[in-house]
């Protein structure tokens, strides 16, 4: 599941936007001024930050830079009651990754932070770097799977299995749709390949391979791959 920080401190608006992001299946920890926000980040990793920018006690555009400053990657989206295009400008130049003007409907935000999660993982991939899943790091490039910085020996089969998964996380994969993705079209129609398949990678990958928590089974219906267990 992914983790966000929300940083708002107008109380209607931190109770809307967290039940909305939580009813999307994100995480969701608040904090209601800098001080507030800076003990969170310190404590915690997030996956993005929804930073408003007028704070009680500072502004969130020097929240932002102090943030950049040790982490340059974690998305952040700025919000902000000035739609005005220096005060996008000046979030923009600070680090953050957009930025969404008040008002705003709390569906264009979940469609932003989707969006920008979606890039920051596009992005790891597209520089060839090694996807990260909680205790598991995928290297694509190299062929090579690593959990809690352990490498572990996948046949090609199994390698391309977890490839796939790792390319559709959180998303429910049918046995159907794996067999074609997975070992192509002309592959005996035998979906029990891929249940015999996702209990060796289960052995490989998870902690536990009887309670697994990233390759979980969807009942009667397929596999997910769960990014952040
Ligand atoms: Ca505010």
């Amino acid at each position: 599941m992914p983790r966000l920080l929300l940083v708002e401190d107008e109380p209607g608006l931190v109770l809307t936007l967290s039940d909305r992001l939580r009813a999307e299946g994100f995480g969701v920890d608040c904090a209601r001024s800098v001080r507030e926000a800076r003990r969170s980040l310190a404590l915690g990793a997030f996956d993005l930050v929804i930073l408003d920018l007028m704070l009680p006690d500072g502004s969130g555009l020097e929240l932002c830079r102090r943030l950049r400053e040790h982490d340059p990657h974690t998305p952040v989206l700025m919000l902000s009651a000035l739609g005005a295009v220096d005060q996008r400008v000046a979030g923009l130049a600070q680090g953050a990754d957009d930025y969404l003007a008040k008002p705003f409907d709390s569906r264009e935000l979940v469609a932003r932070v989707h969006a920008l999660l979606r890039r920051v993982r596009a992005q790891s991939s597209a520089q060839g770097g090694p996807l990260r899943f909680g205790r598991i790091e995928i290297d694509r490039d190299a062929a090579e799977c690593r959990v809690d910085g352990r490498p572990v020996e996948l046949s090609a089969r199994l390698f391309g299995l977890l490839c796939y998964f790792a390319a559709n996380p959180d998303r429910l994969l049918s046995r159907d749709r794996l067999l074609n993705e997975v070992w192509g079209y002309d592959a005996l129609p035998a979906t029990r390949t891929v249940d015999v398949h996702v209990g060796w990678l289960r052995r490989r990958i998870e902690a536990d391979p009887r309670h697994p928590v990233h390759l979980v089974t969807v009942h009667g219906l397929g596999y997910k791959f769960v990014s952040q267990p």
